[in-house]
């Protein structure tokens, strides 16, 4: 173990995006600054919370180097400046640090001059924007607080502030998306050359308000203008053509980078590599535990302030479900995975798992590395689901 990376949850939104199926609230800015405190707290304190609930740090991780953060939620952008930094400040308080990817999650319409300028100050060298669509249209009926005119300034002002690493979230299939809306959100998007690029389907399930009322088949979130499962895997497929042509390296299921832009902490994710997350609902993967903090941010902030760490779902990842993980995230990866390099690792044969896969033309084989099959981007959940099997 070496190179560790940090997440920071900030579970508060200004309201709630129809489609959004996580854990976030909206709650009075009066909340912030505790809930801030017990993060730092947390993050001072984590080996002796960890060693208490049962969180055991493999050999060798007092050695880690913190070198990516990133601070998602939830809307961490609405966050004063000040409360930013607080956290930012933690960090070396508690791990060796040698910062090269900061990342901060945005929504366009909380971006000031003032603000922009303090992320800097903090560290923050990575902003990711939850752009979700240029068409006024389609932000309105999704409950988005910002419009197209906030992306153009926002983006203005973090470029004037000199950040130079700038991702751009798109979903397909919101509500009123049709095939012209969504070339034109992609248009506009390269248009301003975000140097990253994250396209991800609507979910339709019952965490979000539209989702249930598609399920339910209401008409208040406008569900019947969703578009079709078809349209949708369509709206993907010219994203990746589109920002393909471009020079975008479609490197994750879900994600673009001009070449050296790649998502370093989020590549860690998928490479099965060390992450403590801090916060309501923050995930962690120390290399041999996996474990989540409380999704509610008042019994987080509860817990905390009484020395507790309100972990949920602490369990040792087995050889088996380390597998398990290695095929799956390893196959979002477009580069694929080495499946000599698993099953020696493993002690476990692979290929007679993977036949029928190939020969249904799910996934792609190149000597030891397979991959998912391009044509089956959109569908690939069915492809895991087949894995399964
Ligand atoms: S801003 Fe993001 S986290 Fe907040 S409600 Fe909207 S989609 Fe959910």
């Amino acid at each position: 173990m070496n190179k560790l990376g940090i997440y920071v949850q900030v579970p508060f939104c200004q309201t709630k995006c129809t489609y959004c199926n996580f854990h976030t609230g909206v709650v009075s800015s009066e909340r912030f600054a505790p809930y801030v405190d017990a993060v730092c707290r947390e993050i001072r304190e984590y080996r002796e919370l960890y060693r208490a609930t049962g969180v055991e740090l493999p050999e060798g991780f007092e050695k880690a180097v913190v070198d990516t953060v990133y601070i998602g939620g939830g809307t961490p952008s609405l966050l004063e400046p000040e409360l930013l930094n607080r956290m930012m400040r933690a960090i070396p308080e508690a791990f060796a640090t040698e910062l090269s990817e900061v990342t901060l999650e945005a929504d366009p319409e909380t971006v000031t001059v003032e603000k922009a300028g303090a992320w800097v100050r903090a560290g923050i060298n990575r902003v990711s924007f939850g752009v979700q669509s240029f068409v006024d249209r389609e932000l309105v009926a999704a409950g988005r607080m910002h419009r197209r005119a906030d992306i153009y300034r926002s983006a203005g002002i973090l470029g004037d502030v000199g950040i130079r690493n700038i991702s751009f979230d798109l979903i397909a299939g919101l509500p009123f998306q049709t095939k012209e809306s969504w070339m034109e959100s992609l248009g506009a998007l390269v248009k301003l050359g975000p140097e990253h690029v994250s396209v991800y389907l609507l979910e339709v399930d019952e965490g979000s308000r539209l989702g249930l009322e598609i399920l339910q088949s209401g008409t208040r979130y406008s569900a019947g203008a969703v578009p079709s499962d078809d349209a949708m895997a369509g709206f993907y497929e010219k994203a990746c053509a589109f920002l393909g042509d471009l020079g975008y390296h479609h490197y994750e299921i879900s994600n673009w980078a001009k070449p050296g832009f790649e998502s370093k902490h989020n590549l860690k994710y998928w490479r099965r590599e060390a992450y403590l997350g801090f916060g309501a609902g923050a995930h962690s993967f120390s290399g041999t535990q996996r474990w989540a903090n409380a999704h509610d941010a008042s019994a987080y902030v509860g817990a905390i302030t009484e020395g507790r760490l309100p972990a949920e779902q602490l369990e040792r990842v087995t050889r088996e479900s380390a597998l398990e993980e290695e095929l799956f995230l390893g196959l979002r990866q477009l580069d694929g995975i080495d499946l000599g390099r698993i099953e020696r690792e493993y002690g476990v044969g692979l290929r007679t798992r993977f036949e029928p896969l190939e020969s249904a033309g799910l996934v792609e084989r190149d000597g030891e590395t397979v991959r998912l099959a391009p044509a089956r981007l959109s569908v690939s959940n069915e492809v895991f689901v087949e894995l399964m099997r």
